[in-house]
């Protein structure tokens, strides 16, 4: 199987493979920007445009076959794993890059597939120091090495440790001659100011509704008035659009968004959202998203009570409303909400669910507006 095309970017694109074929792109790159718009898929297509033999990435020719195959013997594509079991210190770092070989396999077979957002992966100090012995050896077809490091700031994860970016950090600081790392990154403040300070960052927007659109109707089976209606709600994301396809949105954006429609205080942003539900389907989904509301609003009421630190997400919830909002309204709000969770578990239709917690949370929330 061969990736998909990149989907959209071509503004960003003609810029890179301008730069990689006149020889004037830096060698450690960033590609930052929202989850799931196709960061890491443009990185391993720059990563064959520069390793093209007629340096276009004319996907013709045998070196552009391989890389679309995941086959190059000279690119490199590393990205967050699940930590070994039950595995010797002397043994983690060949464990760790069966893993990843393992995981390419797979990648090859079914192009599309995603990690679990939720598992326990992490860029570890051994994936890393795997890396930069690669890093040391010759290419071995072309003149150069390409690695990629997807979701880079997992380096700094729980699992990984700040030794892994600090590995990483020092192959950055004098990378051989022959050899190109870029970075991948949806929360590029997670990273080492350090690293940062070693990349030219680069900013990939999300991309339109209709480029989305178009690859779900070529690249999955649900039709071009479905692809038309799930890009809609995927907000230029290409993951998030996979993600609603298979039925696993984990909530948290749903969440957001019915959040986002209560405080709007609009009648007809209310109607929107619940008659957007239908066209969900899962009912698995919709619990998912009463769940994550819950979360948020929890959140919101640490941020109201003064315990930010309690806060699961405390990006998420300062974005949702920079001002905290009244605690009584938000405990009233949980309220209606537990009412929301049994209504739906009890086989209430999601829509009807949703259209009675929506208004009883405008009238809480946003009462001035309602
Ligand atoms: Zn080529």
């Amino acid at each position: 199987m061969s990736l998909p095309p990149v989907a959209g970017h071509d503004q960003l694109r003609r810029l890179l493979a301008n730069a990689a074929t006149s020889g004037g792109l830096p060698q450690s790159v960033l590609l930052r920007g929202a989850p799931g718009i196709g960061k890491q898929r443009l990185a391993l297509w720059l990563a064959a445009v520069l390793q093209c033999e007629r340096q276009t990435g004319c996907g013709e020719c045998r070196s552009c076959r391989l890389a679309s195959e995941l086959q190059h013997p000279d690119i490199h594509w590393y990205f967050p794993l699940e930590r070994p079991k039950r595995v010797a210190a002397n043994k983690l770092r060949e464990k760790l890059e069966e893993a990843r070989l393992t995981e390419l396999v797979a990648r090859r077979a079914e192009p599309l597939r995603r990690l679990a957002e939720d598992a326990p992966t992490g860029l570890h100090l051994g994936t890393i120091e795997n890396l930069r012995q690669r890093a040391i050896r010759r290419p071995a077809m072309g003149p150069r090495t390409v690695f990629i490091v997807g979701r880079a700031e997992q380096m700094v994860s729980q699992q990984a440790s700040q030794e892994a970016a600090n590995a990483l950090l020092k192959l950055l600081e004098e990378p051989p001659e022959d050899v190109h790392i870029f970075l991948t990154s949806s929360r590029p403040g997670a990273l080492l100011p350090t690293v940062r300070s070693r990349v030219l960052s680069i900013r990939v927007l999300p991309l339109a509704d209709e480029e989305v659109a178009a690859f779900l109707d070529a690249e999955t089976d649900i039709g071009t008035e479905g692809a038309h209606r799930t890009a809609r709600l995927a907000q230029g994301s290409i993951g998030r659009a996979l993600q609603i396809v298979a039925g696993e949105e984990d909530g948290y954006d749903d969440a957001e968004r019915l959040l986002r429609v209560a405080l709007s205080g609009k009648r007809a942003d209310r109607l929107g959202y619940s008659l957007s539900l239908s066209a969900r389907g899962a009912r698995g989904g919709f619990l998912r998203a009463l769940e994550a509301t819950g979360e948020l609003m929890r959140d919101q009421l640490a941020l109201a009570t003064g315990n930010a630190e309690s806060a699961l997400d405390i990006e998420r919830a300062r974005r949702l409303s920079p001002e905290p909002l009244d605690a009584e309204a938000l405990l009233a709000g949980l309220e209606s909400l537990e009412h929301a969770k049994l209504a739906a578990a009890g086989n209430v239709n999601p829509q009807a669910v949703s259209a009675s917690l929506l208004g009883e949370l405008a009238v809480a929330l946003a009462p001035d507006r309602t």
